[in-house]
């Protein structure tokens, strides 16, 4: 998105296609309009009639608004991390990952975690929820067993359980002290999400597929989530990110962003509820974990900085990502 005083900003979301039909759709609401005035453009950008409440429509809103928050660190020339209250500069960060792959078996998954290990990780966080719940919780157990007992180890269904599921797991898994686990259920079965929170030990993370605060309004007031996992690519952006860890303050439910590490970087460092963030490392995945930009997020030692650069500070590398390109518009 440019401005008429020449600053480009940066916003990216995923969805192909159809999320840039959506993009381009509300082009008319954001033309011409100071960036400053962003609480007005997200509300002029949100039609819940139109462009949808959840999903798609809200994703490139979130878009925008990301692309926004980048124009005024940039005019402003400070990172947008200040911009949102400057409460840190240094973040833990867990290394993401142990995702199932066919050649990779139980050794390929040691050997992942080990490296982790050697990067500095204090957490890790590894898949569940493919195999039968005795032979995930046998991963699990080697796992802990690979990293001893000092560094934190998460969990992460990807909503594959049911709620009885999801409870037979928690319990199976608490004799490897389990930090979180992470979307035990389908992300509308709130119900199913209080009942499994009620009935283990384990603390339940969940909110990477929930959108707007009015959704983790819900998540919140049902008591179903000891650590919420916003993402502003989904959620609304930035200006509504901001606001669901504002909301979750007041329950004092801490905030560990899905994803986006050049990204969520900025607005973990903006509060004072934040836990975590969540890291991928360039061998678990390449395009996210860095080839796309052209700055790298450097970890040190379990910890990540947000860059002191104006704006995000991540931009596109062009030439990288030429060979992905689906369309180009002015
Ligand atoms: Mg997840």
């Amino acid at each position: 998105m440019k401005t008429d005083e020449g600053i480009t900003g940066f916003g990216w979301v995923r969805g192909g296609a159809d999320v840039l039909a959506t993009v381009l759709s509300l082009k008319d609401v954001v033309v011409g309009r100071d960036p400053y005035e962003y609480e007005k453009i997200w509300s002029l950008m949100y039609r819940p009639k139109i462009t949808g409440r959840k999903g798609l429509g809200i994703r490139a809103v979130s878009c925008i608004d990301i692309a926004l928050w980048d124009i005024m660190g940039k005019a402003a020339r400070q990172p947008v991390y200040k911009l949102l209250g400057g409460y840190t500069q240094k973040l833990p960060a867990y290394i993401a990952g142990g995702y199932y792959e066919d050649s990779k078996g139980i050794e390929g998954l040691i050997e992942e975690m080990l490296k982790n290990v050697d990067m500095g990780a204090k957490a890790v966080k590894m898949k569940i929820g493919k195999l039968l719940i005795k032979e995930d919780l046998k991963r699990i157990e080697v796992v802990r067993k690979a990293i001893g007992p000092d560094v934190k180890l998460m969990i992460d269904a990807n909503n594959a359980y049911t709620p009885s599921d999801a409870i037979e797991m928690a319990r199976g898994s608490e004799a490897y002290d389990v930090y979180w686990f992470e979307e035990p259920v389908h992300p509308d079965d709130l119900p199913g999400l209080k009942r499994v929170a009620q009935k283990s030990n384990i603390r339940i993370a969940t909110g990477e597929n929930e959108y707007t605060a009015f959704g983790f309004r819900e998540l919140l007031i049902n008591d179903t989530v000891d650590v919420i996992n916003p993402d502003a690519h989904y959620c609304g952006g930035i200006t509504e990110w901001k606001k669901i860890a504002d909301l979750a303050r007041v329950f004092n439910v801490q905030v560990a962003p899905h994803g986006s590490q050049q990204l969520h970087c900025h607005l973990l460092a903006s509060i004072s509820n934040g836990l975590i963030l969540e890291y991928y490392p360039p061998n678990t995945n390449p395009i996210l974990g860095g080839q796309m930009f052209e700055e790298f997020l450097p970890y040190e030692n379990g910890f990540v900085s947000p860059p002191d650069r104006p704006g995000l500070g991540f931009e596109l590398n062009r030439d990288f990502m030429k060979q992905y390109l689906i369309s180009q518009v002015s």
